[in-house]
């Protein structure tokens, strides 16, 4: 019996972890939960699976969640201190790191302190501190499985161990695919009209606000396109990013020898999910069987980075190296946050962007608080821009 231990399990990969969960309770107990303010679900959460903690960052939605749930066997932690301690028990195997964006970085990092396995949903870890984090991997003996769709499928396309380095694997490249999102047959001049909830109707999958407006800025292929540099150990130049709207093909890699690999499956985070619970074992993950003949075509094509200049910036940024990538996220997670507020256009979120690196030249990530601090920075350098 493995104890998990889920951060952000409010959310759309939350929710997803638990129907796996539910699915196989002689393999998994659910030992604590966390979430940021939604304390109604998570407290039907907690009566459903009747965990040993629940963490709410927030200090007044831990209040209400303890009143709900009294009597009852869940003890409720609260704030940061709560998050990361939670993350560390000694007494838990897998923690599924699927907080949305900076906030994942602490609580994710103290899980890879004390050794766990780490189901890694939260990319924007990687992309803030990827060079630290993969570092603290190796010397705390932490097992890291990739998640996101894309790197679970690239990771199931290589040979067992490569997450770190792909030396002597013969890999030539790895094709990352992405929908394109819900604007990719719109019209240039169009993009500035677009409205947040145009914007999180994504073609394929329910997912959580910010990643939402990511896919259809693509600035999500740019963060995974990073995610993937730090998982595996290669250059951005052996990264492809090949659009493909079907969104059945997960990501390929190409061999040497000519022969590429590709997994394929219905869109459905299920998967990914159940695939990093239980490796290198195949559990059932409620995932509907794979009707190719029904999906009859699979369409590629090139990006353009006229439509998506986030995927411009991105490779910019991992080239720059150092902590323009901590930078440019965090300009990103605050020009999402006003997009979705009505506080800025859909075509604003890559000028902003731009302004805050244009504005904070990298600086070597040397330790956390570097890379905290120009986190902090460009918050406040692109919230400055937009008043
Ligand atoms: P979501 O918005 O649906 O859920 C986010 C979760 O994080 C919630 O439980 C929320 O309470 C918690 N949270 C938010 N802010 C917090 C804070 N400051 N402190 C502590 N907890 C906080 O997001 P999601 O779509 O589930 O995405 C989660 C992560 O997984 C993101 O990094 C995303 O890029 C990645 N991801 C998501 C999908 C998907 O299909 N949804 C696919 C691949 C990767
Ligand atoms: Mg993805």
């Amino acid at each position: 019996m493995k104890k998990v231990t889920l951060l952000g399990a409010t959310g759309s990969i939350g929710l997803s972890t638990l129907d796996i969960l539910e699915r196989h309770p002689e393999r998994f107990v659910l030992h604590a939960v966390t979430a940021d303010t939604s304390h109604a679900r998570m407290a039907e959460i907690c009566r459903r699976f009747r965990p040993a903690f629940a963490v709410m960052r927030d200090s007044a939605a831990a209040a209400e969640l303890r009143v709900a749930l009294e009597p009852g066997p869940t003890r409720v932690l609260s704030g940061d201190d709560g998050l990361a301690e939670i993350a560390a028990d000694p007494s838990v195997d897998i923690v599924v790191a699927a907080i949305v964006g900076a906030a994942g970085l602490l609580p994710t990092l103290a899980a890879v302190r004390a050794g766990k396995r780490i189901l890694l949903a939260n990319k924007e870890t990687l992309v803030m501190a990827g060079d630290l984090f993969m570092a603290e991997v190796g010397c705390h003996g932490a097992e890291l499985l990739p998640v996101d769709s894309e790197h679970n499928a690239i990771f199931q396309c290589l040979p067992a161990g490569s997450i770190g380095g792909l030396d002597g694997a013969g890999v030539e490249r790895i094709l990352l695919t992405g929908s394109g999102g819900p604007f990719r047959d719109l019209p240039l001049e169009a993009l500035g009209d677009v409205t947040p909830e145009q914007a999180c109707a994504h073609p394929n999958g329910d997912m959580g606000p910010k990643i939402s407006v990511d896919s259809a800025t693509m600035m999500n292929k740019g963060l995974e396109m990073i995610e993937a540099c730090w998982l595996f150990g290669v250059g951005q130049d052996r990264i492809e990013i090949v659009l493909h709207r079907q969104s059945i093909v997960h990501s390929m890699v190409s061999y040497r020898d000519g022969s590429v690999i590709a997994q394929l499956g219905n869109p459905d985070m299920r998967a990914p999910i159940a695939n990093a619970l239980a490796w290198p074992e195949r559990i059932g993950s409620g995932v509907e069987p794979l009707d190719l003949v029904k999906v009859s075509q699979l369409d590629f094509s090139a990006a353009d980075e006229r439509r998506y200049p986030c995927l411009r910036i991105a490779r910019e940024a991992w080239q720059a190296g150092g902590t323009s990538m901590a930078a440019m996220n965090a300009a990103n997670e605050v020009a999402v946050e006003q997009f979705l507020r009505g506080g800025c256009g859909f075509a604003d979120i890559s000028g902003l962007i731009e302004q805050v690196l244009n504005r904070l030249p990298p600086v070597p990530a040397e330790d956390l608080e570097t890379v905290l601090e120009v986190d902090d920075k460009a918050r406040k350098l692109a919230r400055q821009i937009l008043q």
